[in-house]
């Protein structure tokens, strides 16, 4: 290893001693004091961004874990808040998250009505700008705290989603991020009839093809389309529908521009990312519902470099490998081939929903680097080694 790879430290949830000095939570404690808060400054406004799920999606990171974070900001003289859009802030105490179990005031990352935002140009493919969160503009200090987890358009939802897509307002982030892959033409409106298209609306197994018949327009849901190519066999004859790769790594593209334009509103000191890679679901926090992890729980990534964090994680996820009984029965046309040489988030979402794409692309805008030493603090294997309690008593109650 050379110095110049990116430190990413991990904290494994495999433990090898039953004295608390092993647990998880020790191991985040170490990784934050590795990442070192002393660049935040007293008085520093720190924003904690993270998903603080929707409806009954809990599967986020603990909160336990945030008040831990929280401590650490305050003693570092900093003033912590918990940032997210407006829904997930104003209904996160039905998850548990409120400014007593936090520690921490929670703020809607675009002000009260999702409106206070800072417009950044874009000019890539159809995306003209896309609107800031103020409050993050606000912010003196970034801790980008993600629940690494699948996502369905990208296959991967990890630090540069949560701050590509919930650094920005809503319309943003719905209208114009998400809709992105169709502004590469995919279908030639000349070369189809009516009934040629909704022949395609027919050959899809997933309802994933919509055919608007007086405007003549068909549309792709591209976010959700697994790549089975089933369409395009029904179009062998007439030839006017070509989905191509590129219309779904664009997605990932601009997910790497979006989180560097977040990422440059900060001072690159006052910067650090925290990944936690545990119930890593297939999909995302925004479906509001609990969802079988189809991973086994791996533990802590943190790092000051966003590219290798990323990378980290998607290696060790891959390592990890599918739990192929509890993949829901709606996923399709799933690669089971563990040999196949793709990531298991792509066998599960599609090959051209590479999860490593937005790493690449991140690492090619000089966001960071795709090498990384991966230092892991207090392994199994460091603290089996060390004296073990010999049991758990509590002599009277405690309040502290
Ligand atoms: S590739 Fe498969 S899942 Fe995607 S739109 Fe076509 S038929 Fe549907």
């Amino acid at each position: 290893m050379t110095p110049e790879f990116s430190k990413v430290y991990f904290g494994s949830i495999k433990h090898g001693n039953t004295g608390a000095f092993a647990s998880f939570a020790a191991k985040l404690d170490k990784i934050i004091e590795l990442l070192d808060f002393s660049t935040v400054k007293k008085k520093d406004k720190v924003a904690i961004k993270m998903h603080l799920g929707f409806n009954d999606g809990y599967q986020t990171v603990p909160v336990f874990f945030v008040r831990r974070i929280v401590k650490a900001v305050k003693k570092a003289g900093g003033f912590p808040f918990v940032t997210d859009n407006p829904t997930a802030v104003y209904n996160a105490a039905e998850r548990g998250y409120t400014t007593e179990t936090c520690g921490c005031p929670l703020i809607p990352i675009a002000g009260v009505k999702d409106g206070y935002t800072e417009t950044v140009e874009f000019n890539f493919h159809s995306v003209d700008t896309l609107d800031l969160g103020g409050v993050l503009r606000d912010a003196d200090v970034l801790i980008d705290l993600t629940h690494a987890k699948g996502h369905n358009t990208c296959s991967f939802g990890g630090a540069i989603k949560n701050i590509a897509l919930g650094g920005y307002h809503g319309p943003s982030r719905w209208r114009k991020i998400h809709g992105v892959e169709a502004s590469i033409p995919f279908w030639d409106p000349e070369k189809c009839t009516p009934e040629h298209a909704k022949k395609l609306v027919e050959s899809c197994p997933d309802g994933h093809i919509n055919y608007d018949e007086d405007e003549h327009k068909l549309t792709v849901s591209f976010g959700m389309c697994n790549q089975c190519l089933d369409c395009m066999d029904a179009d062998k004859e007439v030839g006017c529908l070509e989905l191509k790769p590129e219309n779904y790594s664009l997605f990932q593209e601009l997910m790497a521009r979006a989180a560097h334009e977040v990422l440059k509103t900060f001072e690159e000191d006052k910067i650090f990312f925290l990944n936690f890679a545990i119930d890593i679901t297939p999909m995302c926090d925004c479906w509001g519902i609990g969802i079988p992890p189809v991973f086994n729980d791996i533990g802590v990534l943190g790092s000051r470099d966003i590219v290798a964090v990323e990378q980290a994680t998607l290696d060790l996820i891959a390592k990890e490998g599918l739990i192929e009984s509890m993949i829901p029965p709606y996923f399709r046309n799933v690669n089971l081939d563990p040999e196949a040489d793709l990531h298991p988030l792509a066998r599960l979402h599609g090959p051209w929903k590479d999860p490593y794409l937005v790493t690449g692309f991140a690492e090619g805008l000089g966001m960071g680097s795709r090498e990384y030493e991966l230092v892991e603090v207090l392994s199994p294997e460091e603290t089996l080694k060390m004296k073990a309690p010999t049991g758990v008593s509590e002599t009277q109650p405690s309040f502290f």
